[in-house]
C-alpha cells in the first residue's frame, strides 16, 4: 500500500484536515496524532476497515478498540444509557485523556468491543486530532500506531517505523504531548474503576468528581510486578528489543546495584533510563538516557517510549530503568515500565 505523509501544524490547514477525514469515511486507515500518542484511525462502524487496524497492528482480535469522538451528541448512539457519573467525567475531563467505559448500544460492532457487552470512548483534546474527527464525524476507532508490542508512538518517525505501507495516511503533527494513553474508567458499575492508569490521574478524578474512585484489581496486581488480566492489558507490551530491568526504592541503593550490575557484564551493550535528578550517579553504561525530572513527571510520561525505542535504535542488549512512585502520573508511568520490563523488577531497594 502506498503511505501518503500529510504535515499538518494547524487547524487552518482546512484542505488537509479534510482530506484525512475523507480517507477515514471511505473506510481507509489514517494515522493521526492525538494528546496521548499517535493513533491509527478506522471507520469505527465499518467492519472491513476495523480488520485493517488488527492487520496493519498485528494486534490480537479479543483486545478491544476506543472509539474516538469529537461531539457529546455522538455518544448517544453509541451507549444504551450514560450514567449520571458519565456526564460528569464528559463535562469535566473532555475533550481530555480520559477513556469511558459503558454498555454498548446495537450499533457498535462486535470487533470494537473484543465481543464484551461494553464499549470504550474518549474525545480527544489534541486540536488535530479534534478537526479530524468532527470533520468526518463518525466514531473512530484509533489504538496506538504501533505494531502490537511495540512501544507507542509519541513522535511521526515512531510511527513512519511501524506503519509505512500498511496504511494510507499518516498526518504529521509533531510530537504528542502526555505521551502515555488514556486512563480507562469503567462506569458501569456503582462506582467508577480505573482499569487502566493513564494521562489523567485517580487523585484528579477524585477531587473533579468528588466521589472515591476504586482500582481495577489486576492494575493493583500490576503495581506490585505481577501479570495483569483485564483486556488487552495481558498482552505483550511497550516491549523494547533489549531485556529490560525495574528498579525501585532509593536512588542511591539503585544506582549502586545498576553500577554493579553493568560492571558484572561489561560485554553486553548496555542502557541506563535514569532522571535529570540521578544523571551523574551512573558509570560504565554505553548509553545513558534522561527520560525527564523527577519535579515533573509529565516530562517523563511524554519521553517515555521515546527512550524504549531509542535503546532499540542503538542495538543496546540491556537495559536498566529506574522506576518512580505510585503516586499520581507515577502510576501510569511505572504500569508502562512494568510491562516493557515483562515483569522484571527488582523493588524495594
Ligand atoms: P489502546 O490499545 O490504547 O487503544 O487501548 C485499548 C485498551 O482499552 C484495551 O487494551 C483495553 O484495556 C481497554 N478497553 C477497550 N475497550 C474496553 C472495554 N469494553 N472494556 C474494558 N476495557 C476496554
Ligand atoms: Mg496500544
Amino acid at each position: 500500500m502506498k503511505t501518503k505523509v500529510i504535515e499538518i501544524h494547524s487547524i487552518e490547514e482546512i484542505d488537509k484536515i479534510k482530506e484525512a477525514a475523507e480517507g477515514l469515511k471511505a473506510g481507509e486507515l489514517v494515522v493521526f496524532p492525538t494528546e496521548t500518542v499517535y493513533g491509527l484511525g478506522a471507520n469505527g462502524l465499518d467492519e472491513d476497515a476495523i480488520a485493517g487496524i488488527f492487520e496493519a497492528k498485528g494486534r490480537p482480535k479479543d483486545n478491544p478498540l476506543i472509539l474516538h469522538i469529537a461531539d457529546q451528541e455522538q455518544v448517544l448512539d453509541l451507549v444504551k444509557i450514560i450514567p449520571p457519573i458519565g456526564q460528569d467525567c464528559m463535562d469535566m475531563f473532555w475533550p481530555g485523556p480520559l477513556t469511558l467505559i459503558m454498555e454498548r448500544s446495537k450499533i457498535v460492532p462486535d470487533s470494537i468491543t473484543g465481543g464484551l457487552e461494553t464499549v470504550a470512548i474518549r474525545m480527544p483534546s489534541h486540536s488535530i486530532a479534534h478537526a479530524i474527527l468532527k470533520e468526518a464525524y463518525i466514531p473512530v476507532a484509533a489504538p496506538s500506531a504501533n505494531t502490537s508490542g511495540r512501544p507507542s508512538p509519541t513522535r511521526v518517525e515512531h510511527v513512519l517505523e511501524d506503519m509505512m505501507g500498511k496504511v494510507s495516511i499518516i498526518v504529521d503533527g509533531g510530537i504528542t504531548d502526555v505521551g502515555i494513553e488514556s486512563t480507562v474508567l469503567d462506569i458501569t458499575g456503582e462506582k467508577p474503576v480505573i482499569l487502566r492508569p493513564g494521562g489523567i490521574t485517580k487523585e484528579d478524578l477524585e477531587e473533579l468528581l468528588g466521589i472515591e474512585v476504586d482500582t481495577d484489581q489486576a492494575t493493583i496486581a500490576a503495581e506490585e510486578g505481577l501479570v495483569p488480566r483485564s483486556p488487552g492489558q495481558k498482552y505483550k507490551h511497550y516491549a523494547p528489543k533489549a531485556e529490560a530491568t525495574l528498579f525501585a526504592g532509593n536512588l542511591t541503593n539503585v544506582a549502586k546495584e545498576v553500577n554493579h550490575r553493568i560492571a558484572k557484564n561489561p560485554s553486553k551493550k548496555t542502557a541506563v533510563l535514569a532522571t535529570t535528578e540521578t544523571m551523574d550517579m551512573y558509570q560504565g553504561m554505553d548509553l545513558l538516557i534522561n527520560m525527564g525530572s523527577r519535579e515533573h513527571l509529565e516530562e517523563v510520561a511524554q519521553n517515555l517510549f521515546d527512550c524504549l525505542r531509542k535503546c532499540d535504535e542503538e542495538g543496546i542488549e540491556v537495559i536498566y530503568v529506574e522506576g518512580f512512585e505510585f503516586q499520581g502520573l507515577g502510576v501510569g508511568i511505572m504500569n508502562r515500565l512494568l510491562k516493557a520490563c515483562g515483569g522484571k523488577v527488582v523493588l524495594g531497594l
